[in-house]
């Protein structure tokens, strides 16, 4: 089944839908271009979220947020705890923590803990590290080295020459290595910045300005599209895994106590929105965190799988992370983050007008996964025989037509015989009317249908001999192969219809 991967790999650079970065100069480790059909397939993704979650809505808006913000809102958000401070990883329970946090212990001191945390049934002895400390959730003693966790790319704003700074500050001293550290950090920390490791931020932090602006009443969304960052530490699988990634997020904003039902409101429409565009809707599906892999924010969450080559894995989080981010901007930023309704009455003082602050559902999708997993569910290879009776196999990608990058190519059978400048004619009124065509006209039809299934073009309008006596075309359905004649006149409203109606 890796196999898969491999071809649809392969298609992608033959086609043009996904190139290595940098590939001239030996390329760039788990960085991608998308090419002239790949980034097509990629807004075609996008828009589609955006119609469904945000234009055909009337409780969601958008925001298109900057990548760089402030670095308090990652203090807030904790995304900055563990930057600075070396990190530990629990071996038994998988606890990540702050190495000066950690209880601390006599080294050597014998220890009891269960194995794989605290619901294990077995118990396990051990004795205290040399490090002198334990893990803060299990007490176990099997630990990771300490390590700097450096998951945000973090970069200056300013005109601040460093290099100039950082010498001037060191030069004739004699520094620990502790010394140093605090000196840099001091002469850095002022002017960092960081790339955004997700956009979901952003929405919590404009959330005053989005409801006041827009009056917006609970329950309502923000939703946002956009590059987040991420230095991890293994990127894999093609696009699966990489450092510069593209995420589709909302926060859906509800009043305390109803988080469970729009939960499950939201993973139903997200897991049935993946399914609207796949040929095998069976391979993706839904399933809950255990209580160890949930996110301190999170009281419950749910990851929308594919079943990708590798295994089922993940596509899209549907998060409920209660009113943590809110909360916690508040408390960083001196300033209430909260909604008022006029007509409630508030639980606790039994009065009209009801002050809260929100908690939040969050659906957030991969972009760039999004497009891999229906790259892999459309990859088709059809055996048949050609017209000498000979075995071939078609290859083509059986992408959702309103998701083709290619709506309609326009193939004149010869090169002569004004069969072009009839092509041409008809080419223009499909770009007039917003159709995304391209018109073709070298090599044999026969490998003009090849190349045009694997690139997942909808359908080819095949202007012939005929099309100059009746103004008619043939249109073959690249499914099924099968074609049929339609008048000139028609074929753009054909082929629209057959767009609006999927
Ligand atoms: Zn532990």
């Amino acid at each position: 089944m890796e196999d898969k991967l491999n071809k649809v790999v392969s298609l992608c650079k033959r086609r043009g839908f996904v190139f290595q970065s940098s590939e001239i100069y030996g390329g760039l480790k788990s960085a991608y271009d998308y090419g002239p059909l790949g980034v097509e397939l990629k807004r075609n993704i996008a828009a589609e979220w955006w119609q469904n979650m945000v234009t055909e809505r009337e409780d969601i808006v958008g925001l298109d947020a900057s990548i760089f913000m402030h670095q308090d809102v990652w203090r807030a958000s904790g995304h900055l705890a563990g930057f600075s401070d070396p990190l530990v990883d629990c071996n038994n329970c998988k606890e990540r923590f702050r190495a000066d946090k950690a209880p601390q212990k006599k080294v050597g001191d014998p220890l009891t803990y269960l194995k794989g945390g605290k619901n294990g049934a077995q118990e396990l002895k051990g004795t205290v590290p040399s490090v002198g400390y334990i893990c803060p959730k299990c007490g176990a003693g099997d630990l990771s080295d300490e390590r700097q966790f450096n998951l945000m790319f973090r970069t200056s704003l300013g005109p601040v020459d460093f290099i100039e700074n950082l010498a001037e500050a060191v030069q004739g001293k004699n520094y620990t290595k502790k010394e140093l550290k605090q000196v840099f950090e001091e002469i850095l920390t002022p002017s960092s910045v960081y790339m955004r490791p997700e956009t979901a931020q952003a929405m919590f932090v404009q959330f005053m300005n989005v409801q006041q602006t827009t009056s917006m009443k609970i329950p309502f969304g923000i939703a946002q599209q956009g590059k987040s960052f991420r230095n991890e530490i293994t990127t894999e699988k093609f696009i699966f895994r990489t450092c510069e990634f593209e995420q589709m997020e909302m926060e859906f904003f509800v009043e305390p106590g109803s988080q469970t039902k729009w939960h499950e409101y939201w993973l139903e429409e997200r897991l049935n929105w993946w399914k609207k565009y796949a040929n095998n809707p069976e391979d993706f599906n839904t399933r809950e965190h255990e209580a160890d892999e949930l996110a301190h924010y999170s009281d419950r969450c749910f990851d929308i799988e594919y079943k990708y080559p590798w295994g089922w894995d993940e596509l899209e989080g549907v998060a409920s992370r209660t009113d943590y981010d809110l909360k916690k901007h508040s408390e960083h930023a001196k300033t209430k983050l909260s909604y008022f309704d006029p007509v409630k009455i508030d639980p606790e003082s039994g009065k009209t007008g009801y002050r809260y602050t929100p908690y939040v559902i969050e659906p957030a999708a991969g972009l760039t996964r999004g497009l891999l997993a229906y790259l892999l569910d459309s990859y088709t290879e059809e055996k048949g025989v050609d017209s000498k009776g000979n075995e071939k196999t078609r290859t083509l990608l059986k992408l959702h037509p309103r998701l083709a990058p290619i709506k309609a190519a326009i193939l004149p059978l010869t090169k002569k015989d004004n069969l072009p400048e009839l092509g041409r004619d008809i080419m223009k009124k499909f770009l007039a009317s917003g159709i995304a065509a391209k018109y073709d006209e070298t090599q044999s039809i026969g490998k003009r249908y090849s190349k045009h299934d694997e690139a997942g073009t909808a359908y080819c309008l095949t202007v012939d001999h005929q099309s100059l006596e009746d103004s008619t075309v043939t249109i073959r359905d690249r499914d099924t192969t099968k074609q049929e004649r339609i008048s000139i006149d028609e074929a753009i409203d054909v082929v629209q219809k057959r767009l609006i109606t999927l």
